[in-house]
């Protein structure tokens, strides 16, 4: 059941058009009335743009359906939308007219938007989610048609005249005081209904609290931050536009990737002979694949090197194209002491030479030192060395310290 008809109407379909109908009726009557073919029918093509431009859009033919013009003309569902521009995305060659002239908000107030966290993994971020929510709002009662009570039951206050709130006049001393508090009759509301006419399945509250499972279609590679939209989802309330439900997704850490923006970023351990000789690493990626990835012989990791898997990052959202997967290499050495002489003797034939120490002159002095592990003693001199350099870069940034006095 829709409200009213005078969009269909006005491009000549049923209420029950589907996408496709209302599309093939808006092209046929939109080349009929374009400014440039028929300078007369400018009126004509604006209305059936606007039509358009409500049907076209689930959310805003939800509102149409359910609250009829007046409905469209509060904030949030964008007022309208210039017919030029309309006529412009749907057959191409924008710019024609140019100049895109949306009204303010007006019309019924609005009610507020209800913000819902939305908590996923990186896997569900990659992989995409239909996360089902039960959000608790209140609807309009069906049973009194958020009136309350029977049709014209509902009077209003003779205490108050409507406005919910009493004015008492205080004599205090020679001053007169003027006291505002809620109607005690009312409650505020500014309305009054005979119990025997009282709606009983809402109590006369014109809305009822309800649950309502609502279903959120999590795209394939949205972001922390990103927002899924119901429109008109929001608390319902007699006279007012109900405000959206807005989910915001929050991407939850990861314990193997770190994301920026549609690229992974992976630490990978690698044993000192992969790195030099070869092999492979797993790792393990947000949905059920697992990446082998080879390291050839001799291609030589570095210590901190990064290196990238082209395409195995996020997908990008509304996109056919996928970030990258960088990886960066940690290296595992061998323990102190890990094997003999003799190969450590092997070794110095098999890896590059060393590189020569530079001659010195004959007249330096050389002395013979040695190097030992950093005890506990050591480290707190190490760090206690580290906070003076950061307090004197501190300084350092602050501009001109104190200057030097000169006779
Ligand atoms: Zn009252
Ligand atoms: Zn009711």
């Amino acid at each position: 059941m829709v409200r009213d008809t005078k969009l269909y109407d006005q491009l000549g379909v049923p209420p029950t058009a589907d996408e496709g109908q209302l599309k093939k009726a808006y092209r046929k009557l939109a080349l009929q009335y374009h400014p440039d073919k028929n300078p007369n029918a400018g009126e004509k093509f604006k209305e059936i743009s606007h039509a358009y431009d409500v049907l076209s859009d689930p959310d805003k033919r939800k509102v149409y359906d359910t609250y009829g013009e007046e409905g469209l003309q509060g904030g949030g569902m964008g007022g309208g939308v210039d017919a030029h521009d309309l006529f412009s995305e749907l057959f191409g060659g924008g710019g024609m007219f140019g100049g895109r002239g949306r009204r303010g908000p007006s019309g019924p107030r609005r009610g507020r938007d209800m913000a819902h966290a939305l908590s996923l993994s990186l896997e569900d971020l990659y992989k995409g989610k239909k996360v089902k929510l039960q959000v608790s709002k209140n609807v309009i009662c069906a049973t009194c048609d958020g009136k309350g009570g029977k049709e014209g039951a509902v009077k209003q206050c003779t205490r108050c005249h409507g406005h919910g709130v009493e004015v008492e006049m205080r004599q205090m001393g020679p001053m007169i005081q003027q006291i505002q508090h809620q109607c005690r009759t009312c409650g505020g509301s500014g309305e009054m209904i005979d119990p025997r006419d009282k709606c009983t399945k809402c109590n006369g509250k014109k809305t009822l609290h309800e649950h309502k499972l609502l279903e959120v279609n999590v795209d394939r590679g949205m972001k922390d931050g990103q927002k899924i939209t119901f429109a008109g989802e929001g608390d319902q309330a007699p006279g007012i536009i109900p405000g959206d439900i807005v989910m915001v997704i929050q991407e939850k850490k990861h314990d193997r990737f770190r994301r920026n923006g549609d690229d992974l970023f992976y630490e990978a351990e690698i044993d000192l002979i992969t790195a030099l000789a070869g092999g492979s690493i797993h790792i393990k990626h947000l949905d059920d694949r697992t990446l082998n990835v080879s390291i050839l012989p001799g291609e030589v990791i570095k210590p901190g090197e990064t290196k990238v898997i082209d395409s195995q990052g996020m997908p990008s959202h509304r996109h056919h194209n996928m970030g990258n997967l960088f990886v960066q290499f940690k290296l595992r050495f061998p323990e102190p002491n890990w094997t003999s002489e003799e190969n450590i003797k092997a070794l110095e034939g098999l890896l590059p030479p060393r590189q020569p120490l530079p001659t010195l002159p004959s007249s330096t002095h050389t002395e013979e030192v040695v190097l030992s592990a950093v005890d506990a003693h050591h480290q707190k001199r190490m760090n206690a060395a580290e906070e003076a350099m950061d307090e004197e870069y501190e300084d350092a940034q602050q501009g001109p310290g104190v200057q030097c006095a000169q006779q």
